[in-house]
């Protein structure tokens, strides 16, 4: 038996065939295949506008610096994500609140963020960011409620969930990522997300403002549009007499702005191109996902080593497919002498020794914590077989019946 990850990109000729082409082209970044990936993905999630960066975590900054998260800004996250859902507010200088996970779902729980939210004066917090956590959509509608009550901003952490969705008051599908009630939802394209690109992200929105701020940002703060200059004088703009406001179109051609303190979160079109491709399979990725959480589902209902399942969900991305269970660690490394290499999503941020410094200890998320002692995540990708799902759920049932 090969070694079997948790999680594995698949690539095909096609795939392979897109990035040659664009490695051909004139352009290796900066060029056409961007926007047509930005344009192909805003559509996939339902959203007006995309932009696409060099990875999930600078979208999560430029979200965060887009927003005016800076020192003494707080913002609300919950403790059972990667790090960078709540790190990307630290980059600005603000402050991480954590709120515990519901145990059910493992998602941010509304009624914590809620209690915190009445325990202070209105105007203490500024945002929070929900993440869609392995694969299961948090219900926005409820999450927006909420935020309109107390002046907040949403950011969906939905690198998780493309093409995931949630079940609305109306009984309509929202797909994670369209705009509908957050401001700004983020992608990433790491191979062991649904769509990969190497490294990639994207941020996606309905509000053509935020959508114009990204884009400058993305690219150092730089402007380049003579209707939107500063300067005006003789030495800035390059022109004998100086420009007026009234006459800027005088610029001339090799003029441009930097107007903010931007990046370079740029993508390249060759992983625009691959991302591009694997977007045209990402409905059958999805198909499989379910059918192999139906299977794992089947194989594991009425088990006792399993302390908690939360079932098949409708508009679920399984990314992950996770259990909790008893004698974890004994598990983990039963499947590892398997080469079967299951993970942990995760370790709780608010327990990594950077947030402990800032003064979060054990105890304070309890959910989080005892979702943490059990849970595994079992191998979950698109062309795992049902010959090695089938060898992987028959080796955990072997764990269980041989050792107790
Ligand atoms: C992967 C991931 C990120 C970061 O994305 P990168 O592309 O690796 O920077 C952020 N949040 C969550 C929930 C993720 O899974």
């Amino acid at each position: 038996m090969m070694p079997i990850p948790y999680g594995r990109q698949c690539i095909t000729d096609e795939d392979i065939e897109a990035v040659i082409q664009t490695l051909k082209s004139d352009y290796l970044t900066q060029g056409p295949k961007i926007k047509e990936f930005e344009d192909a993905f805003a559509h996939y999630v339902g959203a007006d506008y995309a932009v696409a960066v060099s990875n999930g975590t600078a979208a999560l900054h430029l979200n965060c610096i887009a927003l005016g998260v800076k020192p003494g800004v707080k913002v609300i996250t919950t403790p059972i994500t990667f790090a960078a859902s709540a790190n990307c507010v630290r980059y600005c200088g603000g402050e991480v609140v954590f709120a515990d996970i519901d145990p059910d779902t493992y998602l941010i729980d509304i009624l914590k963020v809620r209690e915190l939210l009445e325990k202070s004066p209105k105007g203490t917090y500024s945002g929070i960011i929900p993440v869609d956590f392995a694969g299961r959509a948090v219900d926005l509608e409820a999450f927006r409620k909420l935020a309109d009550e107390y002046g907040l901003w949403i950011i969906e952490d939905a690198c998780h969930a493309p093409g995931g969705f949630f079940v609305d008051s109306t009984k309509n599908q929202q797909s994670c990522g369209n705009g509908n009630y957050a401001e700004l939802a983020i992608f990433s394209f790491h191979p062991v997300k649904h769509i990969a690109a190497g490294e990639g992200g994207m941020i996606t929105t309905s509000s053509k403002e935020l959508y114009e701020k990204l884009l400058m940002l993305r690219t150092h703060g730089i402007v380049k549009d003579n209707s939107k200059y500063q300067n005006t004088g003789t030495f800035a703009t390059g022109v004998d007499k100086g420009i007026a406001q009234e006459e800027q179109t005088d610029y001339p051609a090799w003029y441009m702005e930097m107007q903010e303190l931007g990046y370079n979160y740029r993508l390249t079109d060759i992983q625009a191109a691959l991302g591009l491709s694997q977007l045209g399979r990402a409905d059958d990725g999805i198909q499989l996902r379910r059918e192999i959480a139906a299977r794992y589902q089947q194989a594991f209902s009425d088990r006792n080593f399993v302390l908690s399942q939360s079932g098949v969900v409708e508009g679920h991305a399984y990314h992950l497919y996770i259990l909790e269970v008893k004698d974890r660690l004994g598990l983990y490394n039963y499947l590892r002498e398997k080469c079967i290499y299951a993970q942990i999503h995760y370790i709780p941020t608010h327990l990594m020794p950077y947030y402990r410094e800032l003064g979060w200890k054990e105890g304070d998320m309890p959910f989080a914590e005892d979702y943490y002692r059990n849970c595994i995540s079992l191998p979950m990708f698109p062309n795992f077989s049902n010959e090695e799902q089938e060898f992987v759920i028959k080796t955990i049932l072997s764990y269980y019946s041989d050792e107790r």
